[in-house]
């Protein structure tokens, strides 16, 4: 195939991953943003297979069947609630293949540059290998927390930040040692040095990263991962591996971003770690001083108080999706809408476990979008709301964020849920949300604990709605 249909090709692909991303940015839309990246995903593995690859191919196919079998196999097995370690994993490999791939293309001698020229390829390979190896680790790392193979705790070294200021210089340093050994014919230490120290510093900075803060960490290394498939691109002189790299690097950095500010954290203080932790579920003290009672109700109250209501705000979190209670929630919305009852949804941007887990949710059982609001566009509301229905959520409608100026996530937006008539809480026991923080919520005059499994409790409220 002629160098120029290839560029063609490319330049379609790049604009469909465009549309892609474009697509994906709302709930109608997000299908067909798929379709898109999957047709611009093709189109670009036909054009290289075709067009670019001229040897292997024997290799290359037996590669591309066992790797396209175990992802249709992963994508078939996966759970919405595993998801964020699937994408963790799947980064890691990414960052694996841009340090492979620099590892080959420093060891090809096939390539002769000089001057100039070979100074920014060592520089393209040195800083790719870096980004790779770093992502690679920190993926790993934060895919073995997100599936609880390891503590979520943040591992606070003493003097952390010396540490990862000192493998920053070692890196830096170790950049000048290859690039004046490269020249040289040479190069091949520095490189593994600065690929073990790159390891560690992957590891070190997620280790230190606690539960809470784990969302954005994913995100950001989504970002990395990007970066380390551009730096590929420079290497092999690929034009879309280069554009799409930088799609991913910055949309990753745009979401991390997002979420920092979703979670009242800033980018710097997350990379520093420390916040949050995964353990110690059992709430014992609220963080304030006068606790007061928990009042739980059974079903028969839940529905009694659903029917006299005219505004009913659904607050879905984490519990919803292990309970997989979206589907009753989309009958009892039917049911109560049928009823005159005005119904909202109330998701916040970090519900959950990833980045738009309830509305994939909501959408696969059919709530209809026009009723899904984020949190910036209903808190105001909660004043008018007849009934909130917390749904397995805990962090996310947690008043401490803004009682307690002390309280791990002080400052972090919430749904004010509790500024409503009542608040009906659905979860199994008083146990803390992701971030550890005991909830205030629970012990407010207007709010009633559901106690049980939200799909169990759900269709018992739902039976009882006539
Ligand atoms: P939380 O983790 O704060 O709370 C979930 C609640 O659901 C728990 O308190 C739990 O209580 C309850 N629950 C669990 N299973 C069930 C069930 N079967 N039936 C009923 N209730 C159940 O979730 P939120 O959605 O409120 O907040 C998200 C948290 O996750 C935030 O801290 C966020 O930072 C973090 N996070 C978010 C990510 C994202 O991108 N969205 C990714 C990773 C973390 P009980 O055990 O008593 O039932």
């Amino acid at each position: 195939m002629s160098q120029g249909i290839v560029t063609v090709a490319y330049i379609g692909a790049t604009i469909l991953f465009i549309l892609a991303l474009g697509g994906l940015s709302t709930q109608e839309t997000s299908r067909r943003g798929n379709l898109y990246g999957m047709a611009g995903m093709a189109l670009a593995l036909l054009a290289t297979l075709i067009g670019i690859v001229s040897d292997n191919y024997f290799l290359l196919f037996v590669s591309v069947l066992i790797g396209g079998t175990i992802g249709l196999m992963l994508a078939k097995k996966v759970e919405m609630t595993q998801m964020p370690e699937l994408v963790a994993i799947l980064h890691s490999l990414v960052g694996l293949a841009a340090v492979l791939v620099g590892f080959a293309n420093f060891m090809d001698h096939t390539i002769s540059l000089s001057g100039v020229e070979k100074t920014i390829h060592d520089v393209e390979t040195y800083l790719g290998i870096l980004i790779g190896a770093l992502t690679f680790s920190g993926s790993v790392v934060a895919f073995l927390k997100l599936s609880a193979r390891i503590s979520g705790k943040p591992m606070l070294l003493p003097l952390r930040h010396w540490l990862n200021l000192i493998l920053l210089v070692l890196a830096v340093w170790f950049c000048f040692g290859f690039i004046a050994q490269s020249a040289a014919g040479g190069g091949m230490l520095p490189l593994i040095a600065m690929t073990v120290i790159s390891l560690l510093f992957g590891v070190h900075m997620v280790m230190a990263i606690g539960g809470a803060d784990m969302p954005v960490v994913v995100s950001m290394l989504n970002s990395y991962s990007g970066w380390a498939a551009a730096a590929t691109g420079f290497m092999l002189s690929n034009d879309l591996l280069i554009v799409v790299g930088a799609l991913v690097g910055s949309s990753g950095a745009i979401l991390s971003y997002i979420m920092c500010r979703a979670m009242n954290r800033n980018f710097i203080s997350v990379i520093a770690g420390g916040f949050g932790t995964a353990e110690g579920h059992t709430a014992t003290s609220s963080g304030t001083d006068d606790e007061g009672e928990v009042v739980a109700v059974e079903d028969a109250e839940a529905a009694d108080l659903l029917l006299q209501a005219k505004e009913v705000m659904i607050i879905p979190g984490y519990g919803m999706a292990v309970a997989q209670a979206q589907h009753v929630v989309n009958d009892i919305t039917r049911k109560l809408r049928d009823k005159n009852i005005n119904v909202r949804f109330g998701i916040h941007p970090v519900a959950g476990r990833m980045p738009g887990h309830m509305n994939v949710l909501l959408a696969e059982a059919k709530v209809p979008y026009d009723i899904v609001f984020e949190l910036d566009e209903i808190n105001d509301d909660f004043p008018d709301v007849d009934v909130s229905v917390v749904i397995g959520a805990n962090d996310i409608v947690n008043p401490a964020a803004q009682e307690v100026p002390d309280s791990p996530i002080a400052g972090m937006p919430v749904l004010e849920c509790w500024k409503g008539k009542t608040t009906i809480v659905l979860k199994r026991s008083m146990a803390t949300g992701y971030a550890g923080v005991a909830n205030p919520l629970f012990y407010k005059d207007n709010t009633r604990m559901l106690f049980g499994d939200a799909r169990e409790s759900l269709s018992g409220v739902l039976a009882l709605l006539g």
